[in-house]
């Protein structure tokens, strides 16, 4: 894309955005999907044409070089690469988590020394909290920075970390008060380049979202700057981190709609094609039965996507509409692409077709960002919340 320094999003240059990312992924993303996925091989192409398309600053503001899209926009624009391989669009969303993480906690020096070359792709990062310790429980990781002369020595070990290995930066969440209580006042983010200190241990076998680089991560006296100190406050990282679990949670959201569309376009295609017992098996009412099933759920999690997206985009709260967008559509890809299983039969189990990895990968988004069963205690709690008896 050109530049969009100072853009307002029309409905205009939504559309044609929308092309763009169209042809992209019919023309780059699905011609390579299935191999490198049964290859487990890192598709460095793709980070190539992100960069041309502007997808490493997609939601980083055009001041600093971004294309400054709404959440809603972005959300389709997820939903078009999920809905043929869900795993490319990890690489610029991890990155976007770190970079809107700088945004809005960030000195005026990290935003402008970090988020142009973030937005060029020049820089490309991810997001370190979890460790072996700890997931869902943060408040629980080892991970330390201690201060000396020349800022933060930082040793650790994160689990899981997506573009650990190919990616060149990270932010990463350490405790800098180990007695802190609560202990979140004791939690620091940090900004990482990957230099001395930073070993990446192993790169994570997986049974989906194959082909990106998921590492387990040692951090061994990595030494960084008081700079690197994410808005140059100590106590403040697990709300900050935390602060960018919306936006993130739309995502994972817009993700699990488009594997469930994906899942959804196969198996209708599929179904008019084998035929059984003389007819095409969509003409069976227990095959159209799923249909209708998996096409409810897919327009619904669009419609709840858009709606939390447009939520955010208006600045108003949506904690509760993000986390139901990506429990329910989620969910919706877990189920969409079980039942494109079964509409496929025995073919469904072959690697010739591509039905299997979104069943593979759909699952992921149940985990991440926060697991279903935390999102149901946050959409419980905000619904008690906002109606006190
Ligand atoms: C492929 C992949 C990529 C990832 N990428 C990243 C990344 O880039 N950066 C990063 O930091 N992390 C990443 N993660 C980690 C991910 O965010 C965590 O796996 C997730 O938060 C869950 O944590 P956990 O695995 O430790 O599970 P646990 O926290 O051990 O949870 C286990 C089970 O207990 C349940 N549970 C836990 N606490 C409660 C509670 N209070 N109430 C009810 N149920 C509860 C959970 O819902 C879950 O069912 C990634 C994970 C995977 C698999």
């Amino acid at each position: 894309m050109g530049s969009t320094a100072g853009k307002n999003w029309t409905e205009e240059d939504e559309k044609l955005l929308l092309e763009t990312i169209d042809k992209w992924v019919e023309n780059e993303v699905k011609p390579i999907a299935r191999e490198y996925d049964q290859e487990d091989k890192y598709p460095h192409e793709l980070v190539e044409s992100m960069k041309d398309l502007g997808l490493f600053g997609a939601t980083i503001s055009p001041e600093y070089g971004g294309m400054g899209l709404p959440a809603s926009v972005y959300a389709k624009v997820i939903i078009k690469v999920a809905s043929v391989w869900m795993a490319p669009s990890g690489i610029f969303n991890s990155h976007l988590i770190m970079a809107s993480a700088i945004e809005r906690c960030g000195t005026d020096e990290q935003k402008t020394n970090w988020l142009p070359k973030m937005a060029s792709g020049e820089f490309r990062g991810g997001i370190a909290l979890t460790e072996p310790n700890a997931g869902t429980d943060l408040q629980a990781i080892l991970t330390r920075a201690d201060r000396n002369e020349q800022g933060y020595l930082l040793n650790g070990t994160k689990m899981w970390i997506t573009n650990s290995m190919y990616g060149n930066c990270l932010l990463v969440l350490a405790k800098t008060d180990l007695n802190a209580k609560p202990a979140h006042k004791g939690m620091s983010a940090f900004l990482c380049q990957k230099n001395e200190g930073y070993e990446v241990s192993k790169k994570l076998k997986k049974l989906g979202y194959r082909s990106i680089d998921s590492c387990e991560l040692t951090l061994v006296d990595k030494q960084v700057s008081s700079d690197a100190l994410l808005g140059g406050e100590e106590g403040r990282g697990l709300q900050q981190v935390l602060g960018g679990l919306e936006l993130g949670r739309i995502n994972v959201a817009a993700r699990g709609a488009g594997i469930a569309e994906g899942a959804l376009k196969m198996a209708v295609d599929y179904a008019q094609e084998r035929e059984t017992f003389g007819q095409p098996i969509s003409q069976h009412q227990a095959v159209q039965l799923k249909l209708a099933k998996m096409a409810t759920r897919v327009e619904a999690s669009k419609l709840l996507v858009g709606s939390a997206a447009n939520k955010f985009d208006s600045g108003e709260r949506c904690d509760m509409e993000a986390g139901m967008a990506k429990y329910f559509a989620s969910e919706a890809g877990v189920f969409c692409s079980q039942e494109a299983m079964r509409i496929f039969g025995g073919y469904s189990y072959s690697t010739e077709y591509e039905i299997e990895r979104f069943y593979r990968d759909a699952m992921l988004m149940c985990i991440g960002e926060g697991t279903n069963e935390l999102q149901q205690l946050i959409i419980a709690k905000q619904l008690l919340e906002r109606n006190k008896g």
